[in-house]
C-alpha cells in the first residue's frame, strides 16, 4: 500500500501529462460515457467514475482505481466520441496506465505479464505474428473458423498485389537496418525503460539480443565499406 505522499506523486504525474488538460474538461455527470462503454457492461468499471475521480482530485480513490479498474478499459474511445464535454475517459485511462507502469505498480505487472512473449517476438523479429503461424495449432481459441485460412494461405497471399506480401517465407521479414532503427526508437521513447520497470528478466534477455544485433549491423556496415573501398 502506498503512502499518501506517493499517491499524491502518482496523481501529479497523471495531471502533468501533456494530454491531461485536453482529455478532461469538466463533467456533467450525465453518464452517457458509461451507458455506451462496452467494458462497463461486463466489468465493475465506469468511465464516468474515472472522470469524476480525476475531476475531484481524490488521490486515494484514484490510486484505488489504478489497482484494477483502469485495466478493464478496451480503449475503443466510444466515450470520447459521445461526451458532451469533450472529455476522453479512454484517453485518461491511457495516461493512468502509463503512470502505473512508470511507478512499477503491481497491477500493471500482473496485467502485462502474459504479453511478455509477444514483446519478445516483436522486438526480436520485428513482427508479432508471421503468416505461417496462422494455423490451428497456434490458435485453438479461434475454433473451426481457422480452417478458412489454413492450407490456402499461400494461394490467398498471392492474390495480394503488394509484392512483399506474396510469399509466406519472406513476408514481414525485417531488415537488420530497420531492426536497429526500431531499437533506437524504443530507447529514445522510453519503451525499453518501461519494460525494465515491468519485467527485469525479459528486459535483460532483450538487451542482450539488441546488443548482438547492433554488433552484427556494425560489422555489416564495415564489410560494406571495405567492399566499396
Ligand atoms: S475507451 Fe474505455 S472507457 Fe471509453 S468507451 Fe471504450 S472501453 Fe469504455
Ligand atoms: S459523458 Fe462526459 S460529461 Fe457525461 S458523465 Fe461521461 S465524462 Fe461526464
Amino acid at each position: 500500500m502506498a503512502t499518501y505522499a506517493e499517491m499524491q506523486e502518482i496523481f501529479e504525474d497523471i495531471k502533468s501529462d501533456l494530454r491531461y488538460d485536453h482529455e478532461l474538461n469538466g463533467c456533467l455527470n450525465c453518464g452517457i460515457c458509461t451507458a455506451t462503454c462496452p467494458s462497463a457492461h461486463f466489468y465493475d468499471y465506469s468511465p464516468r467514475e474515472i472522470v469524476q475521480l480525476l475531476w475531484t482530485e481524490n488521490v486515494e480513490q484514484i490510486y484505488d482505481a489504478m489497482q484494477e479498474k483502469i485495466w478493464a478499459c478496451a480503449q475503443c474511445m466510444t466515450c470520447a466520441a459521445r461526451c458532451p464535454f469533450k472529455n476522453s475517459p479512454g484517453g485518461l485511462v491511457s495516461i493512468m496506465r502509463e503512470v502505473a507502469i512508470k511507478h512499477g505498480m503491481q497491477s500493471a505487472k500482473d496485467v502485462l505479464r502474459p504479453f511478455g512473449r509477444v514483446m519478445l517476438k516483436l522486438i526480436t523479429t520485428g513482427n508479432q505474428l508471421s503468416p505461417d503461424m496462422i494455423q490451428p495449432d497456434h490458435f485453438p481459441d479461434w475454433g473451426p473458423n481457422i480452417q478458412k485460412v489454413k492450407g490456402n494461405l499461400k494461394t490467398l497471399r498471392k492474390a495480394i498485389p503488394v509484392r512483399t506480401l506474396q510469399t509466406t517465407d519472406t513476408a514481414w521479414e525485417t531488415s537488420l537496418k530497420t531492426s536497429v532503427e526500431m531499437y533506437t526508437i524504443w530507447e529514445m521513447t522510453g519503451v525499453l525503460k518501461q519494460l525494465e520497470t515491468m519485467d527485469e528478466n525479459l528486459y535483460d534477455v532483450i538487451q542482450d539480443f539488441i546488443e548482438e544485433k547492433r554488433e552484427e549491423y556494425e560489422e555489416s556496415l564495415e564489410e560494406q565499406e571495405q567492399g566499396n573501398g
